[in-house]
């Protein structure tokens, strides 16, 4: 595949923040076309002083920003803002984790907090909370649907109040997206009174056979693994107080849980495991190459191949797409079809992102691609309810929807 044609774009590179080195390998380099951002190039690099892996060159941070403010999709647009089953589960599950440490409410604050939906749990269950989000719509919703008030902006960039302090600091699904999580958690440390503790969720890198097709993706900049996890927390003035592997039963990738607490331990040698995470990356990148074509090759063969098609989402998952198939060359593709109004009218790869009820009104007889993993199941039963047929739902991971 020569898909890499156009000139190198803008990209930063980055020190390792847990050792500082430079060094080592670097595997999956690839430019794709991301939603409003544009062509964005990104490889990933196993550090040769810890063997953290890292996004490095990388995106950089106002790209991403931008990103986030704009077109991230965590705002449950098609659910009219109703959180997922799988969501309201998870969040359920760790304010009972929590429970397990600190019985007494306090306040909370949420880095990343999003659409506001884990800290109205966590208020229903006593918390006084806070948080901050770069996605100011996404703050809105919290505000308006869940009663949340969060500061927009990214955690780097928060300046606290004088005295604004908290017992728990919720961050998951956040260090991963951090350009520098030593810088973070410190300041959360800092930010923590005495006997607060911090909840982090992150997912876990683990043997590539746990892993799945898009796992080393534009928006996670750090792939932390136990012994990388370990390293941060003393790095960065914490000590771990318990911790949980889960991977909520779903077909997605293994995460990782913990709680940890302040602590002025002495410090001690960093691990490192090096050669394990750059076999991981070697062997990721030349299994998940194939994955992708295959997947495909499997869902369009389901349709008249004179057919055009829509695909439905324009995420990275999208991108994604493009950049690892021949899917442009292999079929006509009439749109994209998402239910994120911020993406109405922009394009992926040349081809332009529509409303659903714009699908409903012109393109109602075109097969329909769902390219999603984490909600494909979702979107193919809502589109059954609508009353499309099942020939006409293309799924790329379960191939035979009943
Ligand atoms: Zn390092």
């Amino acid at each position: 595949m020569t898909k890499n044609k156009l000139p190198t774009e803008n990209t930063i590179r980055r020190s390792c923040f847990i050792c500082g080195s430079t060094q080592g390998p670097v595997f999956l380099d690839r430019t794709m076309d991301v939603l409003g951002v544009g062509r964005q190039r990104m490889a990933y690099r196993a550090c040769e002083g810890c063997g953290l892996v890292l996004q490095d060159p990388a995106v950089p941070h106002d790209t991403m920003l931008t990103y986030y403010q704009n077109y991230s999709n965590y705002t449950n647009a098609g659910r009219d803002g109703a959180p997922s089953e799988r969501k309201t589960f998870i969040v359920e599950d760790q304010l009972k984790y929590v429970a397990g440490k600190k019985t007494v409410p306090g306040k909370a604050f949420q880095v990343g907090c999003s659409d506001g939906y884990t800290l109205s749990r966590f208020k229903a269950g006593g918390w006084q909370v806070f948080g901050c989000d770069p996605s100011a719509s996404a703050i809105d919703i919290g505000r308006k649907q869940w009663r949340v008030e969060a500061r927009p902006g990214d955690f780097e960039s928060y300046v606290p109040d004088t005295g604004e302090t908290y017992d728990l600091f919720i961050l998951t699904h956040v260090l991963e997206h951090i350009y520098d999580p030593v810088e973070a958690l410190r300041k959360a440390a800092s930010m923590l009174n005495d006997d607060g503790i911090i909840l982090v969720e992150v997912p876990l890198l683990t043997d590539p056979e746990h892993l799945i097709e898009g796992y080393f993706t534009f928006e996670h900049i750090n792939y932390f693994s136990h012994a990388s996890l370990t390293n941060l927390l003393q790095i960065s003035g914490f000590s771990l107080i318990t911790e949980i592997e889960d991977d909520y039963e779903t077909d997605q990738y293994p995460v990782q849980r913990l709680l940890a607490q302040k602590s002025d331990r002495k410090k001690k040698p960093l691990l490192n495991d090096f050669k394990w995470s750059q076999k991981v990356l070697a062997d990721f990148e030349v299994w998940e190459r194939n994955q992708w074509q295959a997947r495909l090759d499997k869902a369009l063969a389901r349709k008249d191949p004179e057919q055009s098609i829509v695909i439905w989402a324009g995420g990275l998952h999208t991108s994604q797409l493009f950049y690892y198939t021949e899917i442009a060359e292999q079929t006509a593709i009439e749109a994209i079809v998402d239910n994120d109004s911020q993406k109405w009218g922009k394009c992926v790869h040349g081809v332009t992102v529509i409303s659903p009820d714009t699908y409903w009104k012109s393109h109602q007889d075109t097969p329909i691609l769902i390219s999603s993993r984490a909600s494909e199941q979702e979107i193919a039963s809502s589109l059954r309810e609508k009353g499309v047929e099942d020939g006409k739902i293309l799924t790329l991971y379960d191939p035979d929807p009943v």
